[in-house]
């Protein structure tokens, strides 16, 4: 089946004005004017779709979603449920990243790669980390080496607390061995054995992986830093941290009490950065999808429980172009082409000939999703799901 998207004001994520785009199967096959003219074959096979007046841009790339649910925190009642296809599909993402978080005992490393092969199986594109929130990690074969090396779907390893009392309190010269674990395994795969790091509320911000990096010849690109928007302190800290190269990653699931707490929104984050002079190249966002957003108390003891949403990471996108003034090409390039590079997913956040057919369309004014296609299959149409997950009503 042949679809062609005629006259759509492309974002690849560059602007790259208004054109045709043919896909074939999976992939993007051509893209260029006149599309319908120069092709030889009739319109009954070919699905063609008018995008006036629409924009086209990569489906989302989301680098943080717990899959296989998460949290846990407050109690066996508290573990999160799992995500569905069409809370990745309804928020424009195509590419998911799977990872356990605090609890890897009664959460494997099993469980979510079965999910992500799930997930493939229903439509979309999956990775995973190996590792949870403790070091040394909780890894199927015996090392995160081995791991992504050995394990398709295994890109890197996370996320590895730090900063954080619910963090292993890892030392400066283990977050040194995981990460060189990580980079080695990376580099024989061809693969981007990234070190994904969940920080914490706590007073030593990125304290960790500046050492870390300072006393060894890790680079700073090993690491990718997330929840960089939970307060002013780690943000001013992790601006620090892009201007020396490294990558920060932006949450966008949160709740009113962490904003008025002083959790800055992702989309605010974004443009203070920009504004600061990070290059966009080094910023992202992501969801956190299904992982419990804990309240403590001044204690410590959790009073409430909420669940992260990966179509929170879609809104984001669309506060930082409405609300925030950040470019599109800027805003489109957090979610897409900037996680795919770090992860190196050649493939994905891109639309080029040859690149997977992952995109979304969307109304020119508003952003809104209109239609969602991921590995050029139609998911949702009109802005409602055509295609649900395995048990989805
Ligand atoms: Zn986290």
């Amino acid at each position: 089946m042949l679809t062609l998207i005629t006259n759509v004001e492309l974002y690849s994520p560059a602007e790259m004005g208004e054109v045709d785009v043919l896909i074939t199967d999976r992939r993007i096959a051509a893209i260029g004017s006149n599309l319908k003219e120069k092709l030889s074959v009739s319109e009954d096979l070919m699905d063609v779709v008018n995008g006036q007046g629409k924009l086209m841009f990569p489906g989302l790339v989301d680098s943080l979603v717990h899959i296989s649910g998460g949290g846990g925190e407050g109690g066996f009642h508290t573990r999160t449920p799992q995500m569905n296809l069409t809370d990745a599909t309804t928020g424009g993402v195509t590419t998911v990243i799977g990872a356990l978080g605090t609890d890897a005992t009664t959460r494997t490393l099993p469980d979510l790669l079965a999910k992500a092969q799930a997930l493939e199986v229903e439509g979309i594109s999956s990775y995973c980390y190996t590792g949870s929130y403790q070091l040394p990690a909780r890894t199927l074969l015996s090392n995160v080496t081995d791991d992504i090396i050995l394990v398709d779907k295994i890109i890197g390893v996370g996320e590895v607390a730090i900063a954080d009392h619910r963090s292993s309190q890892p030392s400066v010269a283990e977050i040194q061995r995981v990460a060189s674990e990580a980079r080695v395994g990376g580099m024989i795969a061809g693969k981007a054995g990234i070190v994904s790091i969940h920080v914490g509320d706590s007073e030593t911000l990125l304290d960790t992986l500046q050492k870390a990096t300072e006393q060894s010849d890790l680079p700073v690109t090993q690491f990718y830093p997330t929840h960089i928007n939970r307060n002013v302190a780690l943000l001013d800290a992790g601006i620090k941290w892009a201007m020396q190269g490294g990558y920060i990653d932006f949450t966008s699931s949160t709740n009113q009490k962490f904003i008025e707490e002083g959790e800055v929104p992702a989309a605010k984050a974004l443009a203070d950065s920009l504004d600061a002079g990070v290059p966009v190249s080094r910023l992202t966002m992501s969801s956190d999808g299904n992982a419990s957003l804990p309240v403590f108390d001044d204690d410590g003891e959790l009073i409430g429980l909420e669940v992260g949403r990966v179509q929170s990471l879609y809104e984001a996108f669309q506060s930082a172009v409405l609300e925030y003034g950040v470019s599109i090409v800027d805003a489109i390039s957090s979610v897409t082409l900037n996680p795919s590079k770090v992860l190196k997913l050649k493939h994905k956040g891109r639309i080029e000939v040859g690149a997977d057919a992952d995109f979304v369309l969307a109304e020119k004014a508003t952003l809104d999703i209109e239609q969602v296609y991921a590995k050029g299959r139609c998911m949702v149409r009109n802005g409602s799901p055509v295609v649900k997950g395995t048990f989805e009503q």
